[in-house]
């Protein structure tokens, strides 16, 4: 039976909530609608005792206490807590001078990494920019070149969400550990899918997201460590003390229900959801690499999470590629932006050339995904592909043995 249409290949972008998770978030709207900070009655005890609760379930989920657990809007607002309030507490100088601190981070981390640490940057801070190699991975060793008297913080991705590679975390927290450096890391990809401990994984403070866990979208949590040692932040929010002081604000009661039971259901079926999804990814990828020629899954092969793959197909334009797979929803290599079409920024970080970053796609399975729409997407691709490479000259050429980048091509 053909899958219904569109297809969702797009979860590195967003999930659906589970519908178990709305079921838990209900009650939260109309029944027991109390503030949680509330003292006086049983609204806010309810509301307090079903955030405890949550607490509990995300904490399980990373290994880590529930007190470690600040909630925030999600991993945007974590990433800016963690890291520009780590950096102005343990700065080396005050606002306004220079030689407050080093940090360290790499070119393709998300966004709501690289700009926090551009405007660290712009208030006297020092960062490193590390690049990754080819297969789009910062290895401990990496981290140990750059490391200085004066770092201060580490912030690196635990999985990239263009092309799920994945860092050796454990191993350079590690390292941060030894040197008495503070490590962040984005796990927003990561956490959910991956077996996570804190405590091995020698992690001082994580990110995490409820709508990339098939939670509801504007919560997510921060960890931070507490003992071991102890980490302190600035908060970004000041008013009324919630959070341990560092992110004031009424709790979003229903928003971390959601997310709290998001979290329980991963880990008890992160392990059979793994090996499922990571079949059925295997399955496309053989079936779009075996039947073409010129085409390259981006970043390690190993070190990936399961769900994602990342795909140049040469000798297509990427956007008639976008326009010949409309009933799949997915994420190209090009980042559209108002006025231009830039290739991804990770994908040129590894060295992908402009026009493949172009004519790459991101595809991303999750929960629902199913064979049949496995089967149907890369049946799909493979037409648009061969049907945009029978109109290409290049093709042609490249067909014939020609090695199209020793042309030289007539300026005029
Ligand atoms: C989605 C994502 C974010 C942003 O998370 P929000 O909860 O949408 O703010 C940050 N980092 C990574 C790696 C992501 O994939």
């Amino acid at each position: 039976m053909p899958p219904s249409l569109p297809i969702y290949m797009d979860n590195a972008s967003t999930t659906r909530t589970d519908p178990r998770v709305v079921e838990a978030m209900l009650p939260y709207f109309s029944e027991i609608y109390g503030n949680s900070a509330s003292r006086n009655h049983c609204f806010g005890w309810d509301a307090e005792h079903a955030v405890n609760t949550a607490r509990r379930q995300a904490a399980d989920l990373i290994g880590a206490g529930p007190k470690e657990i600040i909630w925030t809007s999600g991993a945007t607002e974590s990433n800016n807590l963690a890291i520009k309030g780590a950096a102005r507490m343990y700065a080396k100088a005050p606002a306004g001078e220079s030689g407050r601190g080093h940090i360290i981070t790499a070119i393709h981390e998300h966004k709501a990494v690289i700009d926090p640490c551009k405007r660290l940057e712009r208030e006297g801070f020092d960062v490193t920019w590390l690049e990754p190699g080819e297969d789009g991975l910062i290895t401990r060793a990496m981290i140990e070149a750059a490391l200085r008297e004066d770092t201060i913080l580490v912030t690196i991705m635990w999985a990239n969400n263009e092309l799920g590679t994945i860092n050796e975390i454990p191993a350079i927290g590690a390292l941060c550990h030894e040197r008495g450096v503070v490590l962040h890391t984005d796990a927003t990809q990561w956490v959910g899918k991956m077996p996570t401990n804190v405590e091995t994984d020698n992690i001082d403070l994580l990110s995490f997201s409820g709508h990339k866990i098939y939670g509801p979208n504007g919560v997510g949590a921060l960890y931070v460590r507490r003992r071991r040692p102890r980490i302190r932040l600035e908060a970004m929010i000041d008013g009324g003390g919630h959070e341990r002081g560092m992110r004031s604000g009424t709790l979003n009661v229903a928003g971390i229900v959601g997310m709290g039971a998001a979290c329980a259901l991963c880990s008890a079926e992160m392990d059979a959801e793994g090996e499922r999804l990571f079949q059925l990814r295997t399955r496309l990828e053989r079936s779009l690499v075996d039947s073409m020629d010129v085409v390259q899954i981006n970043g390690n092969i190993e070190k990936r999470l399961p769900h994602i793959t990342n795909i140049s197909f040469g000798f297509v334009e990427g956007e008639s590629l976008m326009m010949g797979i409309k009933d799949i929803a997915c994420s190209s290599g090009s980042a559209c932006t108002s006025a231009s079409l830039e290739p991804s920024y990770v994908l040129k970080a590894l060295g992908v050339g402009d026009e493949l970053a172009h004519s790459s796609l991101r595809l991303s399975l999750g929960r629902w995904t199913t064979q049949e729409e496995v089967d149907y997407a890369s049946l799909q691709i493979r037409e648009a592909v061969e049907h945009l490479r029978a109109m290409s000259p290049l093709y042609d050429l490249h067909n014939e043995g020609i090695d199209i980048s020793t042309i030289e091509w007539d300026a005029h």
